[in-house]
């Protein structure tokens, strides 16, 4: 086996089993060979922790994906169809035996242009940070010592776009610092190192999760107390009637007992508020239709009366419902379920630090209508869905 592929299982499994790392299987993975000739990556639909020699890579000729960076006729496409010609072409690079027709990542066009090695996560203490109003004077000033600052990335709507823009950035850091960025910070979005080695792009994934660590205080509950029962299956009733009142499906609802985040989210009396903030990354407008619904009373009515308002303003309905009291409803298929659970939580968590560091930051209007009509990410909920 290449020891390409050998050293990208590797950091791709050592990452995706660490949970303060990757939630809801967040992130990509890849690594050129030697000769500059290819670029093994991660690909769509299979988590870090899941790839192994037979699956979840694909292969691609180095040389044919940047060409699709630098393709001026890409770039004056119309999104709808500029998005799936990128897909097509990234597709047409792969240059592997591996079964199946798995997709390279769709962020492959912006590991093509970056050191050997990439690790690209959405860390919740990094969220804390690009998900915040004061994230990036609190980047600078965490890392105000370092020779070769990490490279702050405004938020830029996912795919072609944001390849191009990172690419102009790496460009003009270049210039400045002599160097290709090691960290890259992405606005409402993640991280990004990259490095010439395996473990130096390892021990700079932890040293950025330790910096980004050191001032954020984990919210603690007053006090937890678990719910009855009976109000636990009375919520799941009146959830799944709601739901099945306002969209006209049948999905069942799940209840997950509280952590400390969730129990801390709903001992605040600002929690509501913390809720209206819509979806703060392309995963939680993905994978959670938007943020939570925040509920005091737990009725069909009410419930259903809300879902059809998010319907009636052109928005999906909530998947996740944090009932005051009682905790987190999911209402999905078995597969999506856990994951829906797994951002929600960490997307409370977000916001309660974000609170301390200037505000919340979340998608807009604008950014959140791209993503619903993307059809990578459309994509990747699909493959979610179908995860055995
Ligand atoms: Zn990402």
């Amino acid at each position: 086996m290449d020891s390409a592929l050998t050293d990208l299982i590797r950091i791709s499994n050592v990452t995706g089993k660490d949970s303060t790392l990757v939630q809801g299987g967040g992130g990509n993975t890849s690594v050129k060979t030697a000769d500059g000739t290819y670029m093994y990556i991660k690909a769509s639909g299979t988590a870090l922790k899941d790839m192994n020699r037979k699956r979840g890579w694909r292969r691609l000729r180095l040389d044919a994906v940047l060409s699709v960076i630098k393709d001026p006729s890409l770039a004056a496409l119309e999104a709808h169809k500029r998005e799936p010609e990128v897909v097509n072409r990234l597709l047409l690079a792969c240059d592997d035996d591996v079964a199946g027709a798995a997709r390279p990542s769709v962020e492959s066009h912006l590991h093509a242009f970056l050191d050997r090695y990439v690790i690209h996560l959405h860390p919740l203490v990094v969220a804390a940070h690009v998900n915040a109003k004061g994230g990036k004077p609190q980047i600078e000033k965490l890392f105000r010592t370092e020779k070769f600052p990490p490279l702050w990335v405004p938020y830029t709507d996912p795919g072609f776009m944001l390849a191009r823009r990172i690419a102009r950035l790496v460009e003009k850091y270049r210039k400045e610092f002599g160097r290709t960025p090691a960290v890259m910070f992405l606005q409402k979005h993640g991280l990004f190192v990259t490095a010439g080695t395996p473990d130096a792009a390892l021990k700079l994934v932890r040293k950025v999760i330790r910096t980004c660590s050191s001032k954020l205080k984990t919210p603690r509950p007053r006090k937890i107390k678990s719910p009855a029962e009976s109000d636990i299956a009375a919520a799941k009733s009146a959830i799944a009637g709601a739901v099945r009142q306002a969209t006209r499906r049948s999905l069942p609802v799940t209840y997950y007992p509280n952590n400390e985040a969730v129990a801390a989210f709903m001992s605040r009396e600002d929690a509501a508020r913390l809720l209206a903030t819509p979806a703060l990354n392309p995963d939680e407008l993905v994978y959670a239709n938007g943020s939570a619904m925040w509920l005091e009373e737990c009725d069909v009515k009410t419930i259903s009366r809300k879902l059809k308002s998010l319907i009636s303003k052109g928005q999906k309905p909530a998947a996740a419902f944090i009932v005051k009291g009682l905790g987190l409803f999911v209402a999905a298929d078995k597969k999506t379920s856990p994951v829906i659970a797994e951002i929600t939580g960490c997307s409370l968590l977000i916001r309660m630090y974000a609170t301390k560091l200037g505000g919340i930051l979340a998608l807009s209007r604008r950014q959140q209508d791209f993503i619903n009509n993307w059809e990578s990410e459309a994509f990747r909920k699909k493959l979610a869905s179908e995860k055995k």
